[in-house]
């Protein structure tokens, strides 16, 4: 559970209850407005000059749009260039003005990144486990020195094989083996694949006994992903959802409870109606809209995510007061793959 970890972050003391977890989180919004009406010619033309004191004063700010940060990202930015350690290109076919959204980060919030994948990951991976990375990318900062580096401070060993291309699946089951990768994390739809190609290679049985678990992160994780792996490998399957937009992480996979429980500390997720943009009741399907809480590079306000999914109302069976999201699927029912693809990095 991330609960105790997101108390900590928000300096609140454990055990957290919702109703403390919600009221800090409206205070780092505050927070984050007025930082960015001060620093960012972008939001100061939409915040309104008074501060928000509600919930239902801050459902009435207007969203932010994918197609305003391809257009009018750069005016987002609330600190000096000096400050941006990293910039991620998001190349989508679908955008309209066919610009690529560009996210900045300053280092601070990189290593936010990394303390959440570090938390976030305590129950996939512990000391001594060789785990195994699918991810596209090589560079600094990139998806998968990021998760490599939280799986360090774990006491695991990370090895990066970089994202399998349609003739490397041979040479990528066999070095699991002899990696003796007890973890694999990876797209879903890559992870599949190989468990597909290990069975038409009679390799399942030895990639099967060699891995204990699997993390499918970077893009939408369907049934049926999970349903090959596991019937292949016979192996655990964990989730992590997330967008380069939100800094890569955003919401940990529950076992227990199926969906997954969002980085409550950085990031407020809202589920609004699709068309008329007004928030949904827990349980009903909409639109999600993130928040950053506290992100002072480039911050999201309202952001909406194009992505499907809902609140879980009542309790999660696991005991986290965090909010619990059904698993998400995508509004334009889009295979965006490479959704999270820090191979494409490039500055202003
Ligand atoms: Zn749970």
């Amino acid at each position: 559970m991330l609960d105790g970890w997101v108390a900590a972050r928000l300096g609140l003391p454990a055990p957290l209850t919702r109703r403390a977890l919600e009221r800090r989180q409206l205070e780092r919004i505050c927070d984050t407005l007025a930082h960015a009406a001060a620093h960012s010619a972008f939001y100061r033309a939409r915040l309104p000059a008074d501060r928000v004191s509600s919930w239902e004063e801050f459902a009435a700010l207007p969203f932010t749009w994918p197609e305003d940060i391809r257009t009018q990202g750069a005016r987002m930015v609330c600190v000096g260039g000096g400050e941006i350690e990293r910039v991620f290109t998001v190349l989508e076919t679908s955008g309209s003005s066919g610009r690529p959204k560009r996210i900045c980060f300053t280092a601070g919030e990189l290593e936010d990144t990394v303390d959440y994948f570090h938390h976030g990951m305590l129950e996939f991976a512990g000391v001594g486990d060789t785990a195994a990375i699918l991810f596209p990318g090589r560079s600094p900062h990139s998806l998968n020195a990021l998760l490599s580096e939280a799986l360090r401070r774990m006491g695991a060993v990370p090895v990066v094989l970089g994202l399998p291309g349609p003739e490397d699946g041979p040479a990528v089951l066999e070095r699991i083996v002899s990696l003796g990768a007890r973890r694999l994390i990876g797209p879903p739809f890559a992870v599949a694949a190989l468990a597909e190609q290990s069975r038409a290679l009679g390799l399942d049985g030895p990639v099967g006994r060699t891995v204990d678990s699997v993390l499918l992160a970077g893009s939408f994780v369907s049934e049926t992903h999970c349903r090959t792996i596991s019937e292949i490998w016979g192996c655990r399957i964990d989730e992590e959802y997330g967008m380069t937009e939100t800094g890569l992480a955003g919401a940990v996979g529950c076992t227990l409870g199926g969906g997954y429980h969002p980085w409550s500390s950085d990031l407020y997720y809202e589920v609004v109606d699709p068309e008329t943009g007004a928030v949904l009741p827990d349980g009903q399907e909409g639109e999600l809209t993130v928040t950053t809480l506290g992100r002072r590079g480039m911050p999201l306000i309202r952001y909406r995510t194009g992505d499907i999914s809902r609140i879980l109302p009542g309790p999660c069976p696991c005991g986290s007061v965090l909010p619990h999201m059904a698993r998400v699927g995508d509004r334009h029912c889009e295979k965006k793959y490479q959704r999270v693809s820090p191979d494409d990095i490039t500055g202003f």
